[in-house]
């Protein structure tokens, strides 16, 4: 298991999370954002480098709104991680943190100009990563309601009602271009929203890639013996037919049968039963090569491939699968012991052959039937 992997057994799955805990999540991460704003700020305000940047007054103006935005986003906080514990199921708290999120940062937007990099990054990163992650609709109206507030403040802007980048000073120089100071005040406020929009997507990405590994693997598997299930078998039949087909190689196919499974049932209970059905597969795995594959085909069926091999060969292979077996013995809690047998039926495809794996399928399980009508515990090869 690597890092990755441990930090996300770890965390768990965020998409999962509960409303308040995702809104928790939000909020924090915003905290450390308005925090790196305060900061920059009164750098900028301190440093000889940045002189005649910030508007002093201004600042002075609205640091009370900072502030109380600061306190506001800690109070959230506590009050998000309060609910974890009671109503963890209401949505409400996304519509809370995801409102909060867009509306103030439209504020912080419009103290340090509202057609600035960092908005176009905020517009267009959180609701893709809000849609995630959030509540869709939650995240839409608190999309909607920003974008409205940024349309209206440039309009009111561009209509000398408000000014302009209130905080900024000489944002732009003699020659139009945009100062450098500002250039680079505009990709440290970015730069958090870039981290956290990178991170997200890479976190969620990685988990979905967990997750649909996980779903293939239970696709494809059977529960009780682990080994792959009917479906999977038939269809790594397909492809190594078609491998070997290409490649001029034979094929050989084995239908095995546990023999009178049943009566194992009836004397000792389904749960012997189980027990029985996992050591046979532990055994038919352990008894062929690795490039070979065994599957359940059915209740106490199983199909196992053998690419490459002669019938010669594969013939000595499934008579080593049938003694393997007989030599099985469970020993049971009351001291007795049970033993074992199985039916084989094997067919083949050869080089230049036309048959279907439905016909090998058929021919194997033909070849098994005459097995069992011939005594059991025997293989018999189709003609
Ligand atoms: P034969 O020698 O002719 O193959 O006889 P058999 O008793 O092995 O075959 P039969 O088809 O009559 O019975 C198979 C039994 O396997 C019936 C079913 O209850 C049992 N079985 C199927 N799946 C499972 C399973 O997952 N667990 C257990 N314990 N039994 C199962
Ligand atoms: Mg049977
Ligand atoms: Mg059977």
């Amino acid at each position: 298991m690597n890092l990755c992997d441990k930090v996300f057994r770890q965390i768990g799955n965020p998409l999962e999370w509960s409303s308040a805990k995702k809104a928790n999540l939000l909020l924090w991460i915003y905290l450390v954002q308005q925090s790196i704003y305060q900061v920059w700020i009164e750098m900028a305000m301190r440093l000889p480098e940045f002189a005649g940047m910030i508007d002093l007054q201004q600042v002075a103006h609205h640091r009370v709104y900072f502030n109380s935005l600061l306190m506001l986003s800690a109070g959230l906080i506590l009050l998000t991680r309060l609910a974890q514990t009671r109503n963890r199921q209401s949505v409400f708290y996304e519509y809370l943190a995801t409102l909060y999120f867009g509306v103030s940062h439209v504020y912080y937007a419009y103290c340090v100009g509202l057609m600035s990099l960092p908005v176009g990054v905020v517009l267009a990163g959180a609701p893709v990563v809000g849609f995630i992650f959030f509540d869709r609709l939650a995240v839409a109206s608190a999309f909607v309601i920003s974008l409205v507030l940024v349309i209206g403040l440039s309009l009111a802007s561009f209509m000398d009602v408000l000014p302009y980048a209130p905080l900024a000073q000489n944002l732009y120089q003699g020659d139009g271009r945009l100062s450098m100071g500002w250039q680079l005040t505009y990709m440290v406020f970015a730069s958090p929203h870039l981290v956290f929009i990178f991170a997200l997507a890479y976190y969620v990405l990685q988990r979905w890639r967990i997750r649909e590994q996980e779903a293939m693997h239970l696709s494809r598997t059977d529960s009780l013996t682990g080994l792959v299930n009917r479906r999977h078998i038939l269809s790594l039949l397909e492809q190594e037919k078609a491998a070997c087909e290409k490649r001029e190689m034979p094929l050989c196919l084995v239908m095995v049968d546990l023999d009178h499974f049943k009566s194992i049932n009836d004397r000792w209970g389904h749960d012997v039963g189980d027990q029985v059905l996992i050591m046979a597969a532990m055994a038919l795995k352990n008894t062929v090569r690795q490039l070979d594959h065994v599957g359940r085909y059915g209740g106490e069926e199983f199909l196992v491939i053998l690419p490459g091999l002669e019938a010669e060969q594969a013939r000595c292979l499934a008579e080593r699968i049938r003694t393997t077996i007989a030599a099985l013995v469970l020993e049971l809690p009351d001291g007795e012991s049970l033993s074992l047998s199985a039916s084989l039926g094997m067919s083949c495809y050869t080089v230049s052959q036309i048959v279907t794996v439905d016909d090998l399928v058929k021919q194997a399980d033909v070849a098994l039937y005459k097995a069992k009508g011939t005594g059991r515990d025997r293989l018999v090869v189709a003609p």
